[in-house]
């Protein structure tokens, strides 16, 4: 029996951030003292910050899909037409949320693995005229992909339709103007780049997404954008907030800011980038090579081996937890993360661990030839620019 450390290795939750977890410890805090809102103040203003929008800011105690749920249930109303790009599990949660509540949605529908083109979206508009909103994934985690929203934005931003930005897992892995590129709605959760625990959701709401939800006459309660809108302009939260939540994120916030959203970036397209350099030595196929993202790059299992063999081992050899494919992918591909607190010696091992399951599944590689080439990168650009 060796010492094996339990490693969080998937794509959401993530690695924490362990000043951020002895923040919690101060949670013996009440919410509406001024103590609490200082520490809310400073949490809004920080994610605005790191998010780079001047729209308004809201958070939610919830998993990123409450910040989905009160888009759709705050902004749109019953009937709506609007366009959904389904490009995954994600992409099929947006469909989801929209047939719940009545949208006439229109899902344009790729095959896992690839993305939907701006052009499709494009098209659909002007087919359309009256489509209210558009909906998709920044990074579609799921596949490891990413869409290019920035092209959407310029195609949507010409119409009266407003853009709904599922950013979870894209907000600290890929460069997003919000503000530049017509991203009204922009939702991020706790649990992914920000290093800390499941528990909150937030949501950016530009000018054009504020005006079209005083239209909106679908049911909410709990999720009610307007009133978190008038609560956080003073400092505080709708109901009870998930105080131990809010205090870790906001130690998260202050090294996020430290080292720079756009070095938080820049790490997991390194990460990203290093990976895809292994798997390929390794004799491994890109699942989503048509768009990979940086935020978890999905990789296919050896033809014969059932990528559950390879999640499954790096639990029992090494105690890591990594993520198996989703739905139909299960067994297909298994996901290597890059978001928030990972760094290259995190994925050194990763590789060489991957090296000793093939190896010992049917899958011979030469060992080291992966981790070599992770090596290499980091040897080209990051220490160049991670210094
Ligand atoms: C994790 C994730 C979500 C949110 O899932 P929750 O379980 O509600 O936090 C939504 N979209 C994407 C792309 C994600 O990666």
């Amino acid at each position: 029996m060796y010492i094996k450390k339990q490693r969080l290795l998937t794509p959401g939750p993530t690695p924490l951030y362990p000043p951020a977890l002895h923040a919690m410890m101060r949670s013996d805090m009440h919410h509406r003292t001024e103590d609490f809102r200082k520490v809310y103040r400073a949490c809004l203003a920080d994610l605005k910050e790191v998010m780079g929008t001047s729209n308004d800011l809201l958070m939610f105690a919830a998993s990123g899909t409450g910040a989905m749920d009160a888009s759709v249930s705050n902004l749109f109303s019953k009937g709506d037409k609007v366009i959904v790009c389904v490009a995954g599990k994600f992409g099929e949660r947006w469909a989801d949320i929209a047939k719940a509540y009545g949208l006439d949605a229109n899902v344009i529908s790729v095959p896992y693995g690839q993305v939907v083109k701006p052009e499709q979206v494009a098209a659909a508009l002007q087919a359309e005229p009256a489509t209210k909103g558009v909906f998709v994934q920044a990074s579609e985690t799921s596949t490891g992909s990413m869409h290019d929203v920035e092209a959407m934005g310029r195609a949507i931003a010409k119409t009266d339709a407003i853009f709904v930005v599922d950013a979870i897992t894209g907000l600290g892995t890929m460069p997003l103007d919000i503000d530049g590129w017509g991203l009204d709605v922009v939702i991020g959760g706790s649990q992914k780049a920000f290093m800390v625990p499941p528990g909150l959701a937030f949501m950016s709401v530009s000018p054009k997404a504020w005006k079209l939800g005083e239209t909106s006459n679908l049911p909410h309660y709990y999720f009610n954008l307007k009133k978190e809108k008038k609560s956080g302009d003073a400092g505080e939260s709708s109901w009870t907030p998930a105080t131990a939540m809010i205090l870790a994120l906001g130690e998260a916030l202050v090294y996020v800011k430290q080292i720079g959203m756009a070095h938080l970036i820049k790490n997991a397209q390194m990460l990203a980038q290093a990976t895809r350099a292994a798997a390929g030595k390794l004799g491994l196929e890109i699942f989503s090579a048509a768009s990979p993202g940086s935020s978890v790059t999905a990789i296919t299992a050896p033809a014969g081996m059932d990528s559950g063999v390879i999640v499954k081992e790096f639990r029992s050899r090494f105690g890591s937890i990594i993520a198996n494919g989703q739905g139909s992918m299960k067994g297909q591909i298994f996901r290597i993360a890059h978001l928030g607190y990972f760094d290259f010696a995190d994925l050194f091992a990763m590789i060489a661990c991957l090296e000793i399951i093939l190896n010992a599944n049917g899958h011979p590689v030469q060992y080291g030839t992966g981790v070599a080439a992770a090596q290499e990168v980091y040897a080209q650009a990051a220490v160049k620019s991670l210094k």
